[in-house]
């Protein structure tokens, strides 16, 4: 990304006339990227078209550790070439194309393999090409006796060296110690294996083939841990692809057309239209109205009720391999509505692209892995072997429920905890938030697109307070599936603890709650990545994650460099409609929150030192939010305790790691937490003692992905589910064993014993 980014801004800016006689200009091409003959092919037409001389840096490349595993994470293409030979042909190939083009481009080439060498001294003199006309780059203090040799055939050498601060002067020398001593470079072959020489001189095109005839792909992709049907999550969209760009502005014209229709209740998958619709507001602009949602009243909530009750016994016997497909069909078409759902999220939720990108993807995701654990779930288990008897324990779905939705990840969430609801069995009522109905009223289409029979799912968009507070406290629902705030969340359950006469079964409730999400900055911490990963915590979807970071606590060794660097970040983070791509920062989700946050911000001035504010588009159409910075934070202020649900940080001081544990630990929450450092012993300590439910080493503590990070908290953050995980969808069944005696006359068949 970036470096398409860099390639971009080097050709723009040096094709300005003031460039045109000079200064020299020139950059770096990595060889190990596949798709590095083609930029430089770009780079030597606009080096010719604008008649700059140039001078383009050949090496193979330091990072195809980092470039091969976050491809992996991301399920992207692997921009690297899997194998050394192949790089090292590729090398030689690009060398090869450099000297051709000796009459705008200053070739220099950046390697220490003596082949490589070899091979461009060949090369040159075949083409006639002066050796002072190019030169060889290596490092200082490595491989002398090769820069002796270069020298005496009368080459031009450049030796360098990193010049900078210690630490991050360490990880460079670290990194390349890896690179040195690595069973593929040629110094620890030549040097330390003393490999022979004809090894050392093969042809690598011929050894490339060699090794992709032996070997698979040399990084292993981990398959779930699912055994039934392997699960793959969704790719996030590269968005730095034009092509995937160009998706979205289409689907935000499209969207843009078809604003303001009407949303009504789906009730035995029919539309029910009502007395009241309320507006559904973009908030990056409360003019501009995303749709109206239908405002259910009790009686709707009670006939949505009937229709699922009356719906239940069948879709309970539906078989679970049956009710699976219907969820991967579900999860195939939100992959062909994929830009549109975006759109929408964009528009009606105020996501960036990405945000709402991570959004769409998981709730892909939970259709498809929720899918894949029922199939599991579906098979009768033998609980334990013993002659004459079987044992075998299987699942019964609960019956009727009600799925209350929060508004912040509008589609994975809601999709998440209705389609655990559904592929076990239920039949269930969903209650979108009242900031995002028109999501909701999506997700119910293509939850009967993809043909869920008439009475599963039905959409009851209204006033939670009212339709949703009737049914959880109704005798004729068996479970509540909850995500939302603290105080909604403990309503629900102490209303669900009551049994009223006649009522069937307990209800079960599954609460997802708040958090105050603390992140420990250590006095050995890596900067750089704590910087990033701080920010794009705490300030991701504008603070409105449960996961969000909220309380920062730096170790005081740390503590005024850290600060300093994490204002210059979040300086540079930029504000604005989320529509439009190069926005960070968007709005938050409406008026009332807006409103809200800044009073807290207005107080916490009382508590805290205001360090550091944003500024944010002067347009009074908009809910901004300036991100906002406290330090000196007290752990007995508001800002310190209170989840905000906005950008607000909030930095405290730690005099030592015992005391930032403790501060840590010092919340009602428990949802998510992290650290940043290098020490092992204060990572293990972090990883028994500080209390969350997702804990976050080294990166950010937001973005939990589907079966790689089950996500949820305890104490006042949940009851302790983890949605995404294997263990979720039990929470929607209830487990039954049945026992068979298979003694026929004092004999048991073999296969029953
Ligand atoms: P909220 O509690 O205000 O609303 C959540 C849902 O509950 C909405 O659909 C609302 O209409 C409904 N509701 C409101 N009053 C109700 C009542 N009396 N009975 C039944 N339903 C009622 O929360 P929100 O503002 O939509 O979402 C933000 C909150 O959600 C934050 O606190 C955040 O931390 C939390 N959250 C938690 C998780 C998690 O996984 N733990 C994930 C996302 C959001």
């Amino acid at each position: 990304m970036l470096k398409d980014v860099t390639l971009r801004l080097f050709k723009t800016i040096f094709a300005e006339s003031e460039f045109a006689a000079g200064p020299a200009c020139g950059l770096a091409m990595q060889a190990y990227l596949k798709d590095c003959e083609t930029d430089l092919r770009d780079v030597l037409a606009w080096a010719r078209e604008c008649k700059r001389r140039i001078t383009v840096r050949l090496v193979k490349g330091a990072y195809w550790d980092y470039e091969t595993i976050m491809a992996e994470q991301r399920h992207w293409p692997i921009p690297v070439f899997a194998h050394k030979p192949e790089t090292d042909a590729n090398f030689e190939k690009l060398s090869l194309l450099l000297l051709e083009n000796d009459d705008v481009i200053d070739a220099a080439f950046g390697t220490h393999n003596v082949r490589s060498i070899a091979h461009v001294l060949a090369q040159a003199e075949r083409l006639g090409v002066v050796r002072r006309n190019f030169e060889f780059q290596m490092l200082y203090g490595m491989a002398d006796p090769i820069k002796a040799a270069v020298l005496k055939m009368d080459c031009r050498l450049r030796e360098y060296c990193p010049v900078g601060e210690l630490l991050p002067g360490m990880a460079y020398l670290v990194r390349r110690l890896l690179e040195n001593t690595s069973n593929e470079g040629f110094l620890a072959n030549k040097f330390a294996k003393s490999a022979s020489r004809d090894d050392l001189l093969k042809n690598p095109s011929d050894v490339a083939a060699d090794v992709r005839r032996l070997q698979s792909p040399s990084l292993h992709t981990p398959h779930s841990a699912l055994d039934t049907r392997p699960f793959r999550n969704e790719a996030h969209t590269d968005f730095t692809l034009p092509r995937e760009r160009e998706k979205i502005s289409a689907a935000l014209k499209r969207l843009r057309q078809n604003l303001g229709k009407r949303h009504p209740l789906v009730i035995n998958n029919k539309p029910v239209s009502t007395a009241d619709w309320l507006p559904s507001l973009n908030p990056a602009n409360q003019k501009e109205i995303i749709g109206h949602a239908a405002q259910a009243s009790i009686a709707e909530a009670d006939s949505a009720l009937a229709a699922a009750r009356t719906a239940q016994p069948k879709w309970a016997r539906t078989p679970a391999a049956e009710r699976a497909a219907i969820l991967e069909k579900v999860a195939a078409l939100m992959r062909r509505d994929k830009g549109d759902l975006c759109a929408l999220e964009i528009l009606e939720a105020g996501k960036n692209w990405p945000e709402a990108d991570a959004d769409v993807a998981e709730a892909i995701d939970f259709c498809d892995f929720y899918a894949a654990v029922m199939r599991d779930l579906g098979r009768p288990k033998r609980t334990q072997a013993v002659a004459g008897e079987t044992n075998v324990q299987h699942w019964w779905p609960r019956g009727v429920g009600v799925i209350i939705a929060p508004w912040n990840f509008p589609l994975a969430i809601l999709t998440g905890m209705a389609t655990a609801a559904i592929v076990a069995g239920n039949a269930v009522i969903i209650k979108p938030s009242d900031q995002t109905p028109v999501i909701g009223a999506r997700l119910v289409d293509l939850l009967i697109e993809a043909g869920l029979p008439p009475g599963v799912a039905n959409l009851l968009t209204g006033p939670g307070g009212k339709v949703g507070a009737h049914l959880v406290g109704h005798p004729q629902i068996d479970f509540i599936a909850f995500t939302g705030s603290k105080e909604v969340g403990l309503r629900i359950w102490e209303t669900a603890g009551h049994t009223a006469p006649g009522q069937a079964n307990l209800k079960k409730v599954i609460c997802e709650m708040g958090g105050k999400n603390c992140c420990i900055v250590d006095s050995d911490a890596d900067m750089d990545e704590a910087v990033v990963g701080c920010i794009a915590s705490a300030f991701g979807y504008q603070g409105q994650k449960c996961s969000a970071l909220s309380r920062l606590i730096v170790l005081a060794d740390n503590y005024d460099k850290f600060v300093e660097r994490l204002i210059a970040a979040a300086g540079s983070l930029p504000v604005g409609p989320s529509e439009q791509p190069g926005n960070v920062i968007g709005p938050v989700i409406a008026r009332d929150a807006q409103q809200r946050i800044l009073d807290i911000i207005e107080t916490g001035k009382k508590e805290a030192k205001l360090a550091w504010q944003g500024s944010v588009p002067n347009d009074p159409n908009a809910c901004y939010v300036p991100p906002t910075i406290f330090t000196e934070v007290p752990s007995t202020s508001r800002l310190f305790s209170e989840e905000i649900f906005g950008p607000v940080l909030a930095v405290s001081k730690a005099k030592d790691f015992d005391q930032a544990l403790s501060l840590a630990n010092e919340s009602e929450f428990a949802l998510t937490g992290g650290c940043y450092s290098r020490s092992p012993v204060n990572i293990e300590r972090v990883k028994a003692e500080l209390i969350c439910g997702n804990l976050y080493i080294n990166r950010t503590i937001t973005g939990a992905i589907v079966e790689r990070q089950p996500f949820g908290g305890f104490k006042m953050s949940g009851a302790g589910t983890k949605a995404g995980g294997r263990e979720y969808l039990e929470n929607f069944l209830v487990p039954r064993v049945i026992t068979e005696n298979c003694l026929r006359r004092g004999f048991a068949p073999a296969e029953e014993s």
